[in-house]
């Protein structure tokens, strides 16, 4: 099985995000693995022209050095402070990514709140350091002082730091004197764990959601034991302990800015049901003979004091 690393990356609006992952999703070899099955490989673009469709989510992935890096989609805009939590529960990493001359905003601070709640270890890029004027030791610190005032724990604090710009892709890190893309992305490799797996029955929590008007509501979550096939057929279990038997009609991964129809998502990946009717963000997606629910996600909206 391919090694897989989920990372989201967490941002105040306007610090670069979107720039970062188009830069990440050039350099990176999109996931190409089954060329020759007849696999149709699209962008979101041409599936949705295809489909005449809303295409998904906009998580992504791509490949580096043997490894597939799912780059997980967070909202940009504290409203949505409940999707948030819920889409970080798909992380095993966060890149808290912040303007070197603006340096950490409210949303800085709200995202960085809950990405330290859910005990994810945060690198910290400092970016658009090719701008005049930006102050990147300045901003390094307040960093810190963030943390610390977020209760990080030692390990939290002791976050790797790259500096760099995402828009003229290149970073660097203390450590080494190259710069280029790639430092952050062997920064990926080295920093973010793998995902846990656990052995066992299908179980999957549903922390997303997409819509198509060609194939209806879709499902996406991380596959956290056993794996998922199409036409498998599951136990939906509610957040109110109610159980729905249901099929797996088509399996997505995330592959490049779209998704790639597969057969099988094992645990650790992430992953796009189609087919099952009627459930919500939360329900666990289990084996049918072993419908067991995963923890409800607590939601806890954003209040003015956090903000
Ligand atoms: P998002 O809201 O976090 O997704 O931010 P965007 O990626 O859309 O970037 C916001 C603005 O900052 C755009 O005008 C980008 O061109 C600009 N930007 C992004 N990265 C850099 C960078 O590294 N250096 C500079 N100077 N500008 C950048």
């Amino acid at each position: 099985m391919m090694n897989i690393r989920n990372i989201a990356i967490i941002a105040h609006v306007d610090h670069g995000k979107t720039t970062l992952v188009d830069k990440i999703l050039h350099t990176a070899r999109v996931f190409r693995d089954n060329q020759d099955t007849g696999d149709l490989i699209m962008d979101s673009n041409d599936l949705e022209r295809e489909r005449g469709i809303t295409i998904f989510s906009k998580n992504a992935a791509v490949i580096y050095n043997d490894v597939k890096i799912n780059v997980i989609d967070t909202p940009g805009h504290s409203d949505f402070g409940g999707e948030v939590e819920r889409v970080l529960k798909m992380a095993d990493g966060v890149i808290l990514l912040v303007d070197a001359f603006e340096g950490p905003m409210p949303q800085t601070r709200f995202v960085l709140q809950k990405a330290l709640q859910l005990n994810l270890k945060p690198i910290v890029v400092i970016n658009k350091v090719d701008k005049p004027n930006c102050r990147p030791d300045e901003v390094h610190d307040a960093v810190f002082e963030l943390f610390f005032n977020l209760d990080a724990t030692e390990e939290q604090l002791d976050f790797p730091t790259f500096y760099g710009s995402g828009k003229n892709g290149w970073f660097n890190d203390s450590l080494t004197e190259r710069e280029d893309i790639l430092p952050l992305m062997d920064g990926i490799l080295k920093y973010v764990p793998e995902p846990k797996v656990n052995e066992g029955p299908l179980q999957m929590q549903i922390t997303s959601l997409d819509y198509s008007s060609f194939l209806g509501r879709i499902a996406v979550g991380k596959v956290t034991r056993g794996s998922i096939k199409e036409s498998q057929p599951i136990a939906l279990v509610q957040t109110d302990g109610s159980i729905k038997k249901s099929r797996v009609k088509e399996l997505y991964v995330f592959e490049g800015m779209g998704k790639r129809k597969v057969t099988e998502v094992v645990a650790g990946d992430l992953c796009a049901v189609v087919g099952l009717e009627d459930f919500n963000i939360g329900d666990t997606i289990c084996d049918a003979e072993t419908p067991e629910a995963l923890p409800v996600i607590s939601v806890d909206e954003p209040t003015m004091s956090m903000l």
